[in-house]
């Protein structure tokens, strides 16, 4: 028997909602190793989210630290084994995003653990299914060690509900601290209002069919208007019509939302490896042919220019008459 331990990201106090998918897995593969799900919180503002995480598990570790202030991975892994060890921890995970796909690896290191990474389903105790090659084929993965490190993908597990009752939350000391020569230098992030790509429920993306950089101003007045992210192909971002982390694919982000706008966007297959687990897919092409369509809910062939004003206008009127 063996638990697991499920390492969170969180802002603000609340767990990002990525968090609640790794959550989800930690769930699922507890019912495979018996143990019960261990969420642990690192570095600034860990304590005071411990509250808001004690509702999704019944142990909430903290470790917070003026050393820890900002993530690096050579200084969070070794916490993250430390208390893979001292809390009997058979499997630990984290949400396969930026950060969890760079600290995991370090952790399996330490723990002399395999890894599982990506995975989109598991089947069993030690067998998990990973998309490849974009998404176009799934493999197998089988890890025979005794601790197992698995990094799932937000857009494969439904997020987790609050339990019942609250758990308890303990604050583990950080100890030393050895960055091994790394340090935080800085951190340059795009600041925005609207939701975190990964987070949001709504994401609005344009691609190279947008012509500038200039023209995606009308897909930020759709975004906003419905509290949505904003995304693109990689395309656009490396015109440099957009920024570079709005990009979604397969070298970009993997998002998952209930509602996805794919605006001029051909759907090549690195970039519906990185949205086609949306809930709801809207694809607005001036070509009927494009592949975007095939996995499209909703297809408009249209014109952008065209399609996109009358859209704003309507989502207008409709908020208007509420
Ligand atoms: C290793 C590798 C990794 C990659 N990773 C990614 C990734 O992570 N994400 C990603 O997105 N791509 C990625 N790509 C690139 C990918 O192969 C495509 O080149 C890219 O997704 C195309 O972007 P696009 O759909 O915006 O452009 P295009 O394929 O050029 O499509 C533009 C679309 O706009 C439409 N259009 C044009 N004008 C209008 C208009 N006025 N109104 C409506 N529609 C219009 C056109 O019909 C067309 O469908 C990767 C490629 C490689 C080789």
């Amino acid at each position: 028997m063996g638990n697991i331990l499920a390492f969170c990201e969180f802002t603000d106090g609340v767990l990002r909602s990525s968090a609640l998918s790794n959550i989800a897995f930690a769930r699922e593969a507890a019912t495979h190793h018996g143990g019960e799900v261990i969420i642990i919180l690192v570095g600034a503002g860990a304590a005071a989210a411990g509250a808001a995480a004690s509702k999704f598990a019944p142990k909430v570790i903290t470790v917070e630290d003026p050393g820890l202030a900002n993530y690096l991975a050579e200084t969070y892994a070794p916490i993250v084994a430390r208390e893979a060890k001292a809390n009997n921890a058979t499997v630990v995970t984290a949400t396969a995003t930026a950060v969890g796909k760079d600290l995991l690896p370090r952790v399996a290191a330490l723990l002399d653990a395999g890894m599982a990474s990506d995975i989109a389903k598991t089947t069993g105790k030690d067998t998990f299914i990973r998309p490849i090659l974009a998404g176009n084929a799934y493999s197998t993965v089988q890890i025979s060690t005794p601790i197992i490190c698995v990094t799932p993908r937000q857009s494969e597990f439904e997020p987790a509900a609050e339990l019942g009752s609250a758990g308890t939350v303990t604050a583990s000391a950080a100890g030393a601290i050895d960055a091994l020569g790394a340090s935080f230098e800085r951190l340059d992030a795009q600041k925005s209002d609207r939701p975190d790509l990964g987070d949001a429920k709504v994401v609005v993306s344009g691609g190279r069919g947008m012509k500038t950089g200039e023209n995606f101003k009308v897909l930020e007045e759709l975004a906003d208007l419905l509290g949505a992210a904003m995304g693109a192909s990689r395309a656009a971002t490396d015109a440099g019509m957009v920024p570079a982390d709005w990009q979604v694919g397969q070298t970009g982000k993997i998002v998952a939302p209930n509602l996805y706008f794919a605006v001029a966007i051909s759907g090549a297959i690195q970039h519906l490896a990185g949205m086609k687990g949306s809930k709801t897919i809207v694809a607005i092409n001036k070509n009927k042919d494009e592949p975007i369509f095939q996995v499209a809910d909703y297809g408009l062939v249209a014109d952008w220019e065209k399609a996109i004003p009358e859209l704003i206008t309507e989502i207008k009127k409709l908020k208007a008459s509420r």
